[in-house]
């Protein structure tokens, strides 16, 4: 794996560059998969080697419309870290509850495992999931879809994957990992705790070349264009010769069994 560097020197020399070079342009690109233009600078907020406080002084000092979406993003962090002060148990327990009896761990091993491993046969899912893999970290848009895909594609436990993620993320904090993950889930503050990601609106979307997926899942770094987004489309064959696997489920059967048990 290739993990980000750390220490206080390593956090203010990246925050130095990221006020010259990248904060002016977040608004419009922190979204952007493959552009990868957000400050990464999540591993230095967790180990401490950088204050918030002094990230949002820093920003503000900048101005413009890139400090303003920096500074709420670092709200969001605060936010999170509030609720888990309020509520401990939202660790573990839905902050929220819907009333979900999640797919047993058992039966759904093997789609489990797919997520883990980046072999769901959805590429930008498969893609995020290698990126955090191999990185120690993932695009926040990675962590929006691929939680989504498991909690509500595979409806399974929000738990599970919570777990792998603190289990990998070079910045995974109990605050901010597992109240984002209830979000996502619907049992968190989200206020439409029933909507469901699709991965490949998702993917055309925010990795619009599909550069992204090329970058992370070399099976398919020689399909062009958003076809790599559907690999499915090249016909069994096709796909099957490149080495990657098809959908572990239908995006519709997904959905089907997502409004049954939510009773939608
Ligand atoms: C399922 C899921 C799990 C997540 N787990 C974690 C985690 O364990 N640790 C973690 O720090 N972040 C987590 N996040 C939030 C977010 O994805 C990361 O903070 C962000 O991707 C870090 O990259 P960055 O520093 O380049 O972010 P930037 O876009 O540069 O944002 C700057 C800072 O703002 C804060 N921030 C941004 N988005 C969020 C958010 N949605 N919630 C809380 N804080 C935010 C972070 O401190 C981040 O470093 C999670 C998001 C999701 C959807």
């Amino acid at each position: 794996a290739t993990l980000a560097a750390g220490g206080e020197e390593e956090g203010r020399r990246r925050l130095t560059a990221w006020l010259r070079d990248g904060i002016a342009a977040y608004e419009d690109r922190n979204d952007d998969l493959a552009g990868d233009a957000t400050s990464r600078l999540s591993p230095h907020l967790h180990f401490g080697t950088l204050s918030p406080v002094e990230l949002v002084h820093r920003a503000r000092r900048e101005g413009g419309a890139g400090a303003d979406a920096f500074v709420r993003q670092l709200a969001w962090r605060d936010f999170h870290r509030q609720v888990l002060a309020a509520r401990p148990a939202a660790a573990t327990a839905d902050y929220r509850t819907r009333g979900d009896r999640w797919r047993p761990e058992r039966e759904a091993a093997g789609d489990i495992a797919a997520w883990r491993e980046g072999r769901t046969g959805y590429p930008i899912v498969d893609a995020a999931m290698r990126q955090l893999r191999h990185e120690g970290w993932m695009h926040n848009r990675g962590r929006l879809l691929t939680a989504s895909f498991l909690t509500k594609t595979l409806y399974v436990d929000w738990r599970v994957g919570a777990r792998h993620f603190l289990d990998l993320l070079v910045d995974g904090d109990v605050a901010n990992n597992q109240l984002n993950w209830q979000w996502v889930a619907g049992t968190g503050t989200d206020t439409r705790p029933n909507r469901v990601l699709n991965p490949v609106l998702q993917a055309k979307r925010y990795d619009p070349e599909g550069r992204y997926v090329r970058r992370w899942v070399p099976e398919l770094a020689e399909v062009e264009g958003t076809r790599v987004h559907e690999p499915w489309r090249l016909g069994d064959d096709d796909r099957a010769a490149l080495g990657y696997p098809a959908p572990v489920v239908g995006l519709g059967e997904g959905l089907e069994r997502f409004r049954r048990a939510r009773g939608r």
